[in-house]
């Protein structure tokens, strides 16, 4: 029987995550579970959660603790024997030790750390254009769409991320060097973290991480 996979895929804003996420997914058969889709659906839905999750995420702030872990809890626990793979969490020390406390049963099989230089992610992020309908991501420089302004897969319209200015930028690049980059060091104590640069082409960056996924 072939081994179950539950990917983490960490980085910064703006580092590809999103988009080799899809070729995990496409490659690998994993479902993915990014947690910033799940809150971008349940503000878009008006929930609680995405009413409660809005007024951090509008100004570049991790939401709280509690309420992500939940939320990425109920959705692994609906992945049953389909291995996974987690985009955008954990953030947090607390969310990495949560994550390992429920998942024991069936662990977390490797952390890609998609690596880029801060100065390279503004142009990267204001350019990025997202499907909110399939999550599909595009870059108006480096991954245009087939027909401008339309999603490849589904048709619908591309829209620019509420929080993919430069100036949320700069807040979200703090919590992710105060609060998510020491998971690095985490993962690696575990033997688990790869790291890769993810400046490199798209193609060249998910061959990396299908070698490693494939234990090569
Ligand atoms: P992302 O799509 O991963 O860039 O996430 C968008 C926003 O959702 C982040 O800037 C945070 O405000 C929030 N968010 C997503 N995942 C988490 C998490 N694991 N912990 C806290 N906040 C999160």
């Amino acid at each position: 029987m072939e081994k179950k996979l539950n990917i983490i895929i960490m980085g910064p804003p703006g580092a590809g995550k999103g988009t080799q996420s899809e070729l995990i997914v496409k490659k690998f058969g994993v479902k993915h579970l990014s947690s910033g889709d799940m809150f971008r659906e349940a503000i878009s839905n008006k929930t609680p959660i995405g009413l409660e999750a809005k007024s951090y995420i509008d100004k570049g702030l991790l939401v709280p603790d509690s309420v992500t872990i939940n939320l990425v809890k109920e959705a692994i626990s609906k992945c049953g024997k389909q291995g996974y793979l987690l985009d955008g969490f954990p953030r947090t020390l607390i969310q990495a030790e949560a994550l390992a406390e429920f998942t024991k049963e069936s662990p977390i099989t490797s952390v890609i750390n998609i690596e880029a230089d801060d100065s390279k992610l503004v142009e990267r992020i204001v350019s990025r254009r997202v499907c909110p309908h399939c999550g599909a991501s595009y870059n108006l420089i480096s991954k245009k769409p087939l027909v401008d302004g339309i999603c490849d897969n589904c048709h619908t319209k591309l829209v620019q991320r509420a929080d993919d200015t430069e100036e949320s930028l700069k807040t979200r690049l703090k919590a992710y060097h105060s609060m998510t980059q020491p998971l690095v060091e985490y993962y690696s104590k575990q033997g688990l973290l790869h790291s890769i640069d993810g400046l490199q082409n798209i193609s060249v960056v998910f061959d990396e991480i299908s070698k490693i996924l494939e234990g090569k």
